[in-house]
């Protein structure tokens, strides 16, 4: 078994045999011609077949993959008219003497050249595609036909490097997939891969296509940029699980994407993602998800071996706020304690960390950790469309402080005319049996709550969430933690306040139903979860 390691452009898996595309025989042979206008001829005959040929490469893409991925066969035919361009092959056969083809290859090298010398990567991705119309005309001017790729069965391409009218050009019912040793993600081929929703990998690096023969087996990962050749048995296997599973989920996308979150007897619900780190948001937007329902932002604490700065807390939450567009990002401060213990908070030990200082209860024996995290989220906060959540709630004296801390913070910021939202939404988390019975108290004082149901059934049944010991006995279904959760959307609901789960539970199939009996909102869960959570929603009736 053989991995190699390049850049994924297409996230998906193909498994299937390889097909060593070598160009060969293009070699362009510098020759003095003596009939300088008959070569300008030849030169003139080849540029129109060429253009020709691109005309139809255009058409093929505008069908395929829509006007926006053809215009690049546009710019290629520009390329091809393109004044400078020309006058270079023309002065290089009239000063040099020389043959239409060695003209034109030149000039293709010494531009393509240019681009790649470019400080923008946009313009150094564009040597390829002046190389492209380069060996398209000297093909014309060669007339070689072989500028197809054509395979008789499905195949893996294996290529040095594809030109984007090769790419194109590919037939999507026999290539399953494509490695090259060369090019960048940025490069046309690989957008049109993209589009073209073609498993691709590129920049393999040199010496894959010495180790790779016809028909070898290969299993392409487009998401990790990795290509197994000859796997092993249980390795295969994996990855086909892992294929089905993918097209399962792409298929259920494509159903859902752009659909609303609504049940047939059209009652309405939000779906949103859990999240750890900004690095999340790429799966967050793969999955399609409404909002974030929960950022659980100690994690920014957990990495460093030190407190992050206020700046480094602030440019997290910007990137979150301003990659979500717009949709809500609910950002939960700090949970540390209890099993997310960080030395250098140099916490006393405890009998019962679970029933220690824990989350919220750090936060307000000590103001500073807490004033500088939320100077952050406020100064964040005009990026987007953000909600703050504080964990671990007990009391209406512990919120009202917490409230209180916030007010000063608004103050001091303004005092230095630092700029915040004020549309940001307060809430709380309902995960502590006390905050779910008092709840008809919490409620007038927040925007929202969010159901933190590991944490609820934690300390309602009485078992440690990291005891696997306990799971006979810690059953989340149980008829109280239902209750808790029917009463505090009473309540939230009795104050016109929205009611989300952002706990495990809210993924839990069998309880979507029960959940949106008792009038729940919103629905956060981890971002593997939120396509099938969708598709239940859009199955149930209510009004049966
Ligand atoms: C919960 O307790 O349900 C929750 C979402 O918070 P965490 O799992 O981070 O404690
Ligand atoms: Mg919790």
């Amino acid at each position: 078994m053989l991995i190699f390691k390049g850049n994924g452009v297409y996230g998906a898996y193909a498994i299937g045999k390889a097909s060593v595309f070598k160009r060969g025989g293009k070699a362009v042979l510098r020759k003095k011609i003596s009939n300088v206008q008959g070569e300008i001829e030849r030169l003139y005959e080849a540029k129109n077949q060429a253009l020709l040929e691109l005309e139809e490469i255009y058409k093929k893409a505008l069908y395929e993959i829509g006007e926006a991925n053809a215009q690049i066969f546009e710019i290629h035919m520009m390329m091809v008219d393109d004044e400078d361009y020309n006058e270079s092959i023309l002065n290089i056969i009239r000063t040099q003497l020389v043959n239409a083809e060695y003209a034109v290859s030149l000039t293709g090298e010494n531009f393509a050249e240019m681009f790649s010398s470019m400080e923008d990567s946009y313009m150094q991705a564009r040597a390829s595609d002046v190389k492209d119309i380069s060996n398209r005309i000297i093909a014309c001017l060669l007339d070689k036909n072989d500028k197809k790729i054509d395979f008789g069965e499905k195949i893996i391409i294996c290529a040095d490097d594809l030109a984007p009218s090769e790419t194109v050009s590919l037939n999507k019912d026999m290539v399953i997939a494509f490695v090259t040793e060369q090019g960048t993600g940025n490069s046309h081929t690989a957008i049109l891969a993209r589009n073209m929703n073609i498993p691709a990998v590129v920049n393999v690096g040199e010496g894959f296509l010495e180790r790779i023969r016809d028909n070898d087996l290969l299993i392409i990962d487009g998401y990790n940029g990795e290509i197994i050749a000859a796997p092993d048995a249980d390795t295969l296997s994996k990855y086909k699980a892992l294929q089905k599973q993918d097209i399962e989920k792409k298929q259920l996308l494509q159903k859902l994407k752009g659909k609303e979150n609504i049940t047939l007897d059209g009652k309405k619900i939000n779906v949103f993602a859990n999240i750890g780190s900004p690095d999340n948001i790429g799966s967050v937007l793969l999955n399609d998800a409404g909002g974030i329902g929960l950022f659980r932002s100690e994690f920014l604490y957990l990495e460093k071996d030190r407190f992050p700065t206020e700046d480094e807390q602030f440019y997290s939450y910007k990137k979150v706020l301003e990659s979500m567009g717009g949709k809500k990002v609910i950002i939960r401060t700090l949970d540390i304690g209890a099993d997310k213990q960080i030395d250098y908070f140099n916490m006393d030990k405890e009998e019962n960390p679970a029933l220690g200082v824990r989350a919220i209860r750090i936060c307000l024996t000590r103001p500073d950790i807490f004033k500088t995290q939320l100077r952050a989220l406020y100064r964040a906060s005009v990026y987007g469309n953000l909600g703050i959540m504080f964990p671990m709630i007990t009391s209406e004296k512990e919120l009202k402080q917490v409230l209180e801390i916030c007010d000063d913070v608004k103050k001091e910021l303004k005092k230095t005319n630092i700029k915040y939202s004020d549309k940001i939404e307060i809430g709380i988390m309902i995960e502590t049996p006390a905050s779910a019975i008092i709840s008809d108290k919490l409620a007038p004082l927040v925007d929202f709550f969010s159901i933190g149901t590991n944490d609820l059934t934690q300390y309602t049944l009485a078992c440690d969430r990291q005891n696997s010991k306990l799971s006979p006995f810690c059953d989340p279904h149980n008829e109280a933690i239902l209750r808790l959760i029917r009463y505090s959307a009473n309540s939230a609901h009795k104050y016109g306040k929205w009611i989300g789960i952002c706990g495990e539970l809210a993924a839990d199939l069998t309880l979507t139903e029960e959940f949106l009996r008792i009038g729940i909102d919103e629905l956060s869960v981890s971002p593997p979860y939120i396509l099938k959570l969708r598709d239940k929603i859009r199955n149930i009736r209510l009004d049966d």
